[in-house]
């Protein structure tokens, strides 16, 4: 079966990658160290402080009962409930969702969220159930995790695999739960259930605005750019069609099964038109390329948007982008970041450029809370406000205290939680 295949190839690609999480730390602790907070700050921030494991048993069609595991951690909740989307894959681990956890809270601290991080986590393949199969597992995540979680303690949401459907059962069983209506439980809802205008579109957006303030800063002029976007799921195929919308030309993409180059431009209505609901599209061509190769091309502007661990110090030195914008959280290894900073390229982390997801989440909690609801240009316009100001505080941060654009994401994203750690007396 072709799902049991590229799981497979996928399991083996994991095996090969380094430990997120440690990776993480090791940023973490440089960030808190240039901002001059003691050791124990550190100490407390390196982990969530809390993390729980789950066994969910579901009753699959065939009538057999299968067991998942699920996770969720909470990062830290000095500034406020944590928040943070639930990924279905097979390579979910404990220390990734950690990992996840921790890019939460920099992302909420980047764009100046009320929130810190969480994440949550299934080990499954989706593309492998059906329907009422996904619908009874979601629901018994939440029924798992129900204690922990909630619209002032904990706000999950989509991530990798996981859609606005799912967000449904999941927001269907905590009002059960709860015994009323809670839409603020959970955000990347469907429209009809609290959903917020622009949530689908947010991480897409944010990476877009990203994009253009980088290319601002490089002289770059987006009309004629040429842009290569690794994944065609959420993110990328949304980033697709903005980069294609102004004027850009994108001229590689790809998915699990392999990439598409055109140097003249590809076709990016009749791509999203043909893609399915994983993002998986380059199937239905003969001349595909390899995701290795796809990353080497001679493009502008480069944008992962797949999985972690994608750009490593064995292709960083072959990148040809002189912007790399990170659309996927942890696409590029530390080595690699150092490689490319070094060859001067431009890159803007992930845990800015993806953060406009969890900025229109937390406006569709605030839509929920207040009970009113925003216009699709209101989103957008706060969305464009937000992205614009963690973009130049960031670039502003890597200029003034001369550290990589990565380091200085993550002493903005530190700096307001290590602050409210402080103030609570926690350290
Ligand atoms: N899963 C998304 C992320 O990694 C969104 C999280 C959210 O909206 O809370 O940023």
């Amino acid at each position: 079966m072709v799902a049991d295949k590229h799981t497979s190839e996928e399991k083996e690609q994991n095996e090969k990658e380094y430990d997120v999480l440690a990776a993480t730390q090791i940023v973490i602790h440089r960030a808190l160290e240039k901002l001059g907070y003691p050791e124990e700050v550190y100490e407390l921030l390196k982990e969530p402080i809390r993390m729980l494991t789950v066994r969910i048993p579901v009753r699959m069609d065939d009538g057999t009962v299968k067991i998942f595991t699920g996770y969720r951690a909470q990062h830290n909740d000095a500034v406020g409930p944590t928040k943070g989307g639930v990924r279905f894959h097979p390579n979910v681990t404990e220390r990734e969702v950690k990992a996840l956890s921790i890019w939460m809270s920099l992302k909420c601290g980047i764009v100046d969220l009320p929130y810190g991080g969480g994440k949550g986590g299934i080990v499954c393949d989706p593309r492998t159930m059906s329907f009422r199969e996904l619908e009874r597992l979601s629901r018994g995540y939440v029924r798992a995790i129900s204690q922990i979680v909630g619209p002032t303690k904990d706000i999950p949401a989509p991530d990798v695999f996981t859609n606005s459907q799912i967000m449904a059962w999941m927001m269907d069983e905590y009002s059960r739960i709860d015994e009323f209506n809670s839409p603020g439980f959970i955000t990347g809802k469907p429209l009809v259930l609290g959903g917020s205008h622009g949530r689908e579109t947010a991480t897409a957006k944010g990476v877009t605005i990203c994009i253009r303030e980088a290319a601002k800063k490089r002289g770059i002029d987006l009309k004629g750019a040429r842009v290569v976007i690794q994944g065609f799921g959420n993110a990328g195929s949304f980033l697709a069609k903005f980069m294609h919308d102004a004027g850009a030309k994108v001229i590689g993409i790809s998915d699990v099964y392999g990439a598409l180059y055109d140097p003249n431009g590809l076709d990016i209505d009749y791509l999203l038109e043909r893609r399915d609901s994983f993002g998986t599209v380059t199937k239905l061509f003969k001349n595909t390329i390899t995701n290795k190769e796809l990353l080497e091309l001679d493009c502008d502007i480069l944008v992962p948007a797949a999985i972690e661990n994608q750009i490593t110090e064995e292709n960083a030195p072959n990148i040809k982008a002189s912007i790399v914008v990170e659309a996927a959280n942890g696409p590029t290894t530390l080595e690699a970041t150092e490689i490319l900073t070094k060859r001067g390229i431009l890159l803007v982390p992930d845990v800015l450029a993806s953060a406009g997801g969890v900025t229109v989440s937390y406006f569709e909690w605030v839509q929920n809370n207040q009970g009113y609801y925003w216009t699709e240009e209101e989103v957008e316009e706060r969305l464009e406000k937000v992205m614009v100001k963690a973009f130049n505080n960031v670039y502003e941060m890597a200029q003034t205290r001369r550290v990589d654009m990565r380091l200085a994401a993550y002493m903005v994203g530190v700096r307001k939680m290590a602050e409210a750690c402080r103030f609570r007396g926690w350290v």
